[in-house]
């Protein structure tokens, strides 16, 4: 499947748009991800089975869209998320 981004509408495979997370926040479960082609930043949460795009702020994260991505696992670790889909896995650390 492809995931798009949500400010340009660009659709990419899961190895691009999981390749462009960065600086997971572990506190609020929070990874930032960068559109490729527009540069446009979201801030989401990867949860079992959907992404959830938000806005965090004061300790909270409020979700706004969600997108469901079928497979999509998550495990938390002190330092770092990581992300797997269809046997492929992506280490995002914390910034
Ligand atoms: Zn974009």
């Amino acid at each position: 499947m492809l995931l798009p981004c949500l400010a340009c509408e660009s659709r990419f495979k899961p190895e691009e748009y999981f390749g462009a997370c960065s600086d997971y926040d572990r506190g609020l479960d929070r990874v930032t991800w960068t559109c490729p082609t527009c540069g446009n930043r979201d801030d989401l949460r990867v949860f079992p089975g959907e992404l959830c795009f938000g806005a965090a702020g004061r300790g909270r994260f409020d979700v706004h869209d969600r997108v469901r991505v079928p497979g999509l696992r998550r495990h938390r670790h002190e330092v770092a998320l990581d992300i797997s889909l269809d046997r492929r896995h992506w280490h995002v650390p914390m910034r």
